[in-house]
Order: structure tokens, then C-alpha cells, then sequence
């Protein structure tokens, strides 16, 4: 999102030079420049104690499993965005989480933060948003997943993680 005009007051913004970032939109009633940024959303792969790990099918969109993710809101930590979310869709405890990486998904100007999330498996209280929340062995999970899913590299992630040992949630 680059802004033309001030999210603050509407006036035009114009460019001015701030330090080494070059040319930023300015709004020179507010005195502030309105650096471009992509929307932040947290993505994440929902592990039980005994390392099933929790898809979800959202009833609207294309319905096929995907893993809990949603924007972060203003003033909020991506942790505490993730502990939110999971508890909002799955109304499961979160208990710790791990960020994998990043990844910018231009289609809706998102900067994806993928976790892996320790959560408590206990009774899956979903939002009306889900259509269905499944438990799956990872082996199952990923064959669960759709071809090119977050999900699936995710998975790979974790593995990754989990042979070096450093997983550590
Ligand atoms: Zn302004």
C-alpha cells in the first residue's frame, strides 16, 4: 500500500526526501511521512501436545483445508495476533509459538509471518467462519494440504526445524 493522500486529515501527500529512505509520501499539515507497507497478517501451523497438527475449512471462498491465519491489528504483537485468531476460530489455548519466516503474497498485499503454534488439544469451539476443523498426523496433514499451500511449506519447515532440534516449542 502506497498512500496518495493522508490517512490522518485527506490532504495530498507529495514526496520528500527523509534520510536514507529517499522520496516518502509527506503530508505537510500533519508533518508526517506515510512510509508504503504491506499488510501484516499472521499465518500459523496449530501443533497438539502429541504433534497432530489442526486444519480448518473456512465456509466461504474456496473450501479446502488451510491453516488459522488473520490480519494483525493495530497496536497488536504478531504473537499476540496468532493467540487471538486461534482463539477467535478454533477456541483452542495457545501455550507457545515459534516464527518460521516470512513470505510477501502479492495477490492482497500481504506480508505473511508463518508461526508454528503449540496449542492445547481440547475442545474445538469454532466461529462462524468454519466450516470444519480436523486433527491430522503431519504425514496426513500435508497430504491434506493443497499443492503450493503455506501450509506444506510450513510442514517442511518444521521438519527442518525439528532435525536440527531447534524447533523448541
Ligand atoms: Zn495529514
Amino acid at each position: 500500500m502506497t498512500f496518495e493522500y493522508c490517512p490522518k486529515c485527506g490532504e495530498k501527500l507529495f514526496p520528500k526526501q527523509i534520510g536514507d529512505e529517499g522520496d516518502v509520501p509527506f503530508c505537510e499539515k500533519c508533518s508526517r511521512p506515510f512510509f508504503p507497507f504491506s499488510y501484516p497478517c499472521v499465518i500459523c501451523l496449530c501443533i497438539a501436545e502429541n504433534d497432530e497438527i489442526l486444519l480448518i475449512k473456512q465456509s466461504y471462498g474456496i473450501i479446502r483445508y488451510v491453516c488459522v491465519a488473520g490480519y494483525i491489528k493495530s497496536g497488536e504483537s504478531a504473537e499476540e495476533c496468532a493467540k487471538r485468531e486461534i482463539a477467535e476460530e478454533t477456541g483452542l489455548e495457545l501455550l507457545g509459538t515459534r516464527f518460521l519466516y516470512s513470505k510477501y503474497y502479492e495477490k492482497h498485499d500481504n506480508l505473511m509471518l508463518a508461526f508454528a503454534v503449540r496449542v492445547r488439544k481440547g475442545e474445538l469451539k469454532l466461529s462462524g467462519e468454519l466450516s470444519e476443523a480436523a486433527w491430522f498426523t503431519p504425514d496426513e496433514a500435508y497430504e491434506a494440504l493443497f499443492d503450493g499451500a503455506y501450509g506444506r511449506d510450513m510442514i517442511n519447515e518444521i521438519r527442518r526445524l525439528e532435525k536440527e532440534g531447534l524447533l523448541g516449542i
